[in-house]
């Protein structure tokens, strides 16, 4: 059987519709498994007998189980069971609103040298519903309402592009989760004829790129995904995504120490950037055990930000949440396998 937290409201309506029920009875089923969020269809009072007894011999409405969680003040990290694995979130608790950091695949198959997600390969995809079971079952755990989603855990999303592109649909579903558009950002390494193909639907949902280097050569080596698109082809995907939907685009940099943190390295991103719409996110490195890699100096940090500062580009240090409960990507889930 199948999750119901797999279908679109589209999709949903077709499958009613071809088994006799009317269209309007997939808005019931939304709006009671989403809204409502009852524990069995048997609880949605406004549809027939037959419906329930329909939807009980064809699907399933279960969260996924919680097999680990790590609380500190502002950060709250989650580790659920999947088939054939786990996968984490992050719920961050900023003083403005609630974020969620979701996950698209179990593991990852990009290789980036610094990160731990990498480092254990992909054993598959999440289907849609993983993906929306992540939100669901965090809501209805924590009893709230979540208000931005960031696909930035543990996968490449757009490596799962299909089930994310549908996924994105049920999330900002008025029947449904009903998350504004704005209040999602995906992030990918920079699968161009993926970048394209998002730019093409000419949605609201934020993009994020994780660039992490100002140049080829340097890109190459910590981020193999760079020898199949350079970086011009990268950013010529980004202009091309601005010019269909006019949003800004985040470009997300780990500082790493002694690796691309240096005064060049700022003045060559300000010059890759020069007069586009775009942001960038300086992100303070998590280290982790398994990689050699370590922080910027808060000095270098300023440095850096400084010189994109005054060369006119918008830049942030991101606030960093977490890092005491193994906040990076993938580094939950890696120190559960160890342990298990
Ligand atoms: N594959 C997607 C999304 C998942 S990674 C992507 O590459 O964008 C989300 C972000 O976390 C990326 O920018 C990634 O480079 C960054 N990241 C990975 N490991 C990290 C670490 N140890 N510390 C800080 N950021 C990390």
């Amino acid at each position: 059987m199948n999750s119901i937290f797999g279908y679109t409201l589209k999709e949903l309506e077709d499958i009613l519709v071809s088994n006799g029920f009317k269209k309007f009875n997939a808005t019931q089923v939304f709006e009671g498994i989403y809204k409502r969020k009852v524990n069995s269809f048997d609880e949605i009072s406004n549809i027939s007998k037959e419906l329930k007894s329909f939807l009980n011999s064809n699907y399933i409405l279960k969260s996924l189980k919680v097999l680990e969680v790590l609380r500190s003040d502002d950060t709250d990290k989650f580790l659920l069971e999947v088939d054939g694995g786990a996968i984490e979130c992050v719920l961050m608790r900023h003083d403005y609103a609630t974020s969620l950091c979701i996950s698209t695949q179990i593991g990852c198959n990009m290789s980036c040298a610094f990160c731990e997600s990498g480092r254990l390969k992909k054993i598959r995809n999440l289907s849609t519903s993983e993906i929306i079971l992540q939100v669901f079952t965090i809501e209805k755990l924590e009893n709230i309402r979540i208000q931005n989603v960031v696909i930035m855990g543990i996968g490449e999303p757009f490596d799962n592009y299909d089930n994310l592109i549908n996924a994105l649909s049920i999330l900002t579903c008025p029947k449904g989760i009903d998350l504004g558009s704005r209040k999602i950002t995906v992030s990918t390494c920079g699968l161009v004829l993926k970048i394209k193909e998002f730019a093409d639907l000419e949605g609201q949902v934020n993009l994020a790129i994780s660039l992490h280097a100002p140049n080829d050569e340097l890109r190459n080596k910590i981020m193999p995904i760079n020898k199949a698109y350079n970086i011009k082809e990268l950013l010529g995907a980004i202009d091309y995504y601005i010019e269909k939907t006019n949003r800004r685009v985040t470009m997300e940099y780990i500082l790493l120490d002694g690796i691309n943190d240096s005064e060049e390295c700022a003045r060559e991103l300000a010059t890759l950037l020069k007069g586009k719409l775009a942001y960038v996110n300086l992100i303070p490195y998590n280290s982790t055990s398994h990689t050699e890699f370590r922080r910027a100096s808060k000095n270098r940090q300023d440095k850096f930000y400084d010189i994109l500062y005054n060369a006119g580009i918008q830049v942030g240090i991101r606030h960093e949440m977490g890092k005491n409960i193994k906040g990076a990507c993938g580094q939950l889930r890696a120190s559960y396998l160890e342990k298990n």
